[in-house]
């Protein structure tokens, strides 16, 4: 797990599911969850009936909206399919999410491509 306090200003899925959130972006390279971490926030359908996004919100921050059906249910493992395919989501959504931001990353860009190609569902 990674440590620090920013996580409680880029997490709003739930508890329990922020902790998954929190392990998934452990796959990422530091530096580059370092670098982009105060521009990203998540936050799904877990806990809540709906929501707002308020235009603040999204003026400085790239809003990840995760599907409560994917999220890890409890008791969940991570070796398990769905929760592998849980981490992917939210990898992948990052990519996008740091490519918008950086206008373009062409490795990255290549990489997400196909990964876009490869999983139905995604976007
Ligand atoms: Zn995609």
């Amino acid at each position: 797990m990674i440590e620090g306090s920013y996580f409680n200003q880029m997490l709003d899925c739930g508890t329990y599911y922020n902790e998954w959130v929190q392990h998934a972006l452990s796959y990422l390279p530091e530096a580059m969850l370092a670098e982009h971490k105060d521009g990203l926030v998540f936050i799904s359908t877990a806990q809540r009936d709906g929501c707002r996004m308020a235009r603040g919100y999204c003026d400085t921050r790239e809003v990840i909206l995760l599907s409560e059906r994917i999220l890890p249910k409890h008791g969940a493992e991570e070796g398990q399919p769905e929760v592998r395919y849980f981490i992917y989501v939210v990898l992948h959504e990052v990519a996008h999410a740091i490519i918008s931001r950086c206008d373009g990353i062409a490795p990255l860009e290549a990489v997400v491509a196909d990964l876009c190609s490869s999983f139905p569902g995604g976007g």
